[in-house]
């Protein structure tokens, strides 16, 4: 009976990683992940994604809100979304000092 693995290694397609051998590689993170990293990767990617959106959201608002006009019936919803900003801005800033952070950690 032949034991020996069909690959010397094997890959993820999804993220490139390089494995030991085996029959087959893995399609899905998941599928070579423990729950907890594959949650990981997940809040990492949605932080990525959300990123994206309020990156346009903003330019979308400050476009809308470049011509200096009055909208009278606005205010309290700027007055709401000012203050998602600011507390989202300083959990920003928070997460990219962590991030710097680490970086200089790793050098
Ligand atoms: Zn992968």
């Amino acid at each position: 009976m032949n034991v020996r693995p069909k690959f010397d290694v094997t890959f993820c397609s999804n993220c490139g990683r390089q494995f030991g051998p085996g029959d087959r590689g893995y399609s899905h993170c998941e599928q070579h992940m423990t729950p907890q990293q594959a949650s990981e990767m997940a809040r990492e990617t949605r932080a990525e994604v959300y990123a994206q959106w309020i990156a346009d959201d903003c330019d979308g608002l400050s476009t809308a809100l470049t011509v200096p006009s009055v909208f009278p019936h606005t205010t309290a919803e700027l007055a709401k979304a000012r203050a998602h900003v600011a507390l989202a801005l300083a959990r920003i800033d928070r997460a990219i000092e962590r991030d710097n952070q680490a970086h200089q950690e790793n050098r």
